[in-house]
């Protein structure tokens, strides 16, 4: 079999040429997990107690899960994203399987519509511009055609609402629409609760289909429902919509790959038909791609979201990590404002969750790499985890360093 040589991930590529650097002073920004104060990996406490807790179940056992996965984890995800009280839980409109994290998710999403939503020349996903690089890669493997839409303005650093809104609404009827349901990958840029109520609006007239890719519920503003409150929101307007939800880094079980995916039918008399219909098909998409889905990560998030007391210390360790991150935002713009640094940094305590787009050129990050030993993608995109009281003035004289 002859196949030519692939280009290597950009982003897998960063984190070897960061090892492989020797300065002490090293930053890396390139890392999309959340880091402690002193850089390293963090499991939650909550997180360890549920761990221990199932260790030493003597019941435990490493059978298959079911096609759809962990029934309780899959319950208890459908009221985290959807809210106890959702309509759509109420009428029975929601099937979900639990997913290989949320990129099994997404690429289940995308299979399914790749099967049967529309005729092939009538459907087109559009993601924001830019986004989640695998988002490309995953729609195009399964044979959606894509195009972007408008999201981050150069000029304010912030959400370019008007091309969003307009590429919305000149998209063929009854596009895909992806959109970041909270935290935005890579810009850390979000919709208001008025932009989204008017996104929603002209979904609705041209007829598109929203797919939610949730992956930072609870990370980006330390409260569940806020971060929720979107996909909350096109579900009670009664959208038909799909939502890709991950695991990772709201419990830190990045390698445990525990994710659900989530498909909502709009409100009709024959919404739990539909439902079954959809899940059927789901099932057997599932069993081709995985069988059935990893056990470790999602007992560990099921016991968590299913134990009252459990879930009231997750919600504290969310607190702890979206806590460091914004004030490492706030530390970060008051340092390079208190430097004078050439530029405005509203943006960077504007901006939301793991990620900041800091506007800073590919020429003046390859500058800060070369000088500076700090590590971030091309694109100007920063890890605010990899940033900490120990690091962060270092960076902060090294950004300004490199603008000037
Ligand atoms: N979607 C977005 C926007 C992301 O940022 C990520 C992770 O970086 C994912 C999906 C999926 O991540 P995972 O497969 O690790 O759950």
């Amino acid at each position: 079999m002859w196949s030519p040589q692939a280009p290597e991930d950009p982003l897998f590529g960063l984190m070897a040429a960061f090892r492989r650097d020797e300065d002490p002073n090293k930053v890396d920004l390139g890392i999309g997990a959340y880091r402690d104060d002193n850089a390293k990996p963090w499991v939650l406490p909550v997180v360890k107690k549920a761990d221990d807790i199932i260790r030493n179940d003597p019941n435990l056992n490493h059978e298959y899960l079911p096609i759809a996965g962990l029934a309780d984890f899959t319950s208890a995800s459908q009221k985290l994203i959807l809210g106890g009280d959702s309509p759509a839980l109420k009428e029975k409109r929601v099937t979900s399987l639990q997913t290989v994290s949320g990129t099994g998710a997404v690429h289940l999403g995308a299979l399914f519509l790749a099967k049967f939503y529309k005729p092939k020349s009538q459907r087109t996903a559009y993601f924001s511009d830019p986004t989640w690089p695998n988002h490309f890669q995953i729609f195009s493997n399964v044979g959606l055609s894509h195009k972007t839409y408008p999201y981050f303005s150069r000029q304010t650093k912030g959400l370019d609402f008007d091309g969003f809104y307009n590429s919305i609404q000149n998209a063929d009827e009854g596009s895909i629409v992806v959109l970041h349901a909270c935290a935005h990958n890579p810009t850390g840029v979000d919709l208001t609760q008025d932009q989204w109520k008017k996104i929603a609006e002209v979904i609705r007239a041209k007829k598109h289909f929203p797919f939610f890719d949730t992956a930072y519920q609870g990370f980006a503003s330390g409260d569940l429902s806020r971060d929720g409150w979107a996909i909350r929101y096109f579900v009670e307007q009664g959208f038909e919509l799909c939502i890709a939800q991950s695991y990772a880094k709201n419990f830190g079980l990045y390698g445990e790959r525990a994710g659900c995916f989530h498909f909502v039918t709009a409100p009709s008399s024959d919404a739990q038909s539909t439902v079954g219909r959809v899940a059927s098909q789901l099932a057997i998409l599932q069993r081709s791609e995985i069988s059935n889905p990893p056990a470790y990560g999602a007992r560990i998030a099921s016991l968590v979201l299913n134990t009252p007391d459990l879930f009231a210390q997750w919600e504290e360790d969310l607190r702890t990590m979206s806590g460091r991150i914004i004030e490492m935002r706030k530390a970060l713009r008051s340092k390079l404002e208190g430097l004078g640094t050439p530029g405005t940094w509203n943006h960077i305590t504007d901006q939301i969750g793991m990620f900041s787009f800091t506007g800073l050129t590919e020429q003046q990050v390859l500058k800060l790499r070369e000088d500076s030993h700090v590590y971030m993608t091309k694109n100007g995109r920063i890890s605010m985890a990899g940033l900490n009281t120990h690091n962060i003035d270092y960076f902060a004289k090294a950004v300004d360093k490199a603008v000037r």
